[in-house]
């Protein structure tokens, strides 16, 4: 369908398989590149079953990625890393309102970094893995793709063109991803993707998803991560300013 040649998306594909990445590489669940003199974010956010307060607990590595394997990614002048933490039990989020992980997204530069903290807070200290939001390490094997919107992005005088059912099953890849759309299949698309702070556009940055589209039955969970009801969520950033707080939406 010529109609559709504009709307092509680009996406990459991280392909994550269970493995021990080095601490300067990108990967999903690993150790970070994060300096010996910056202290390691926590949530404070715990309650006990009577509202006493536990904590805080430290957030968990979710990702890091390079700007020598990602160069697609929205890196700020002077930046070529990019790190996700996330607490992983469900909080009460700001933007969008609702359940979400409370995440924090690190812009920095590897130069930077000439002490790398060696001694790393251990997820499984705190958090169980196969339960809570908390992927294993894995290694990245990126593969770009192309992609078209989710449905509800598109004019309505082009979805009448199109084979609904056929077009949901094939525009949008499943899978953890950097960049591209997401398919909102269970929720319906959000009226207004808007930034908490500015009102711009979000972008979707990375799509975590519970299962691999892949024949290899020991690659098909390589995160382990139960994200949903077995389904996939999207940290989505600022259009206009990826320093803005991101935004977490689950299918
Ligand atoms: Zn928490
Ligand atoms: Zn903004």
């Amino acid at each position: 369908m010529p109609d559709l040649t504009p709307y092509a998306r680009s996406t990459v594909r991280l392909h994550p398989r269970r493995g021990t990445p080095g601490i300067r590489e990108s990967h999903i669940g690993g150790p970070l590149w994060w300096p010996a003199d910056e202290p390691w974010p926590d949530c404070a956010e715990h309650k006990d079953v009577n509202g006493k307060p536990q904590g805080p607990y430290p957030l968990v590595a979710i990702a890091q990625l390079t700007a020598a394997d990602f160069p697609e990614a929205p890196f700020l002048p002077g930046t070529d890393l990019v790190q996700l933490l996330w607490c992983p039990e469900w909080h009460d989020q700001p933007h969008p309102e609702g359940w979400g992980q409370l995440c924090q997204l690190v812009w920095r530069r590897a130069s930077d970094v000439t002490e790398p903290l060696a001694d790393q807070p251990d997820p499984e200290e705190h958090w169980v893995y196969d339960e809570d939001m908390l992927p294993r390490p894995c290694v990245l094997r990126p593969e770009r793709a192309v992609e078209y919107p989710w449905v509800e992005e598109l004019a309505d005088a082009l979805r009448e063109q199109l084979d609904e059912d056929h077009y949901r099953d094939t525009s949008v890849l499943s899978g953890w991803k950097l960049g591209g759309s997401m398919g909102w299949a269970t929720t319906d698309m959000p009226s207004s993707l808007e930034c908490g702070v500015c009102g711009q556009p979000l972008a979707l940055f990375l799509q975590f998803d519970t299962y691999e589209d892949t024949d290899s039955e020991e690659d098909r969970e390589p995160t382990g991560m139960t994200v949903g009801r077995a389904s996939h969520a999207g940290l989505f950033i600022c259009s206009a300013d990826p320093t803005h707080p991101p935004s977490f939406f689950t299918q």
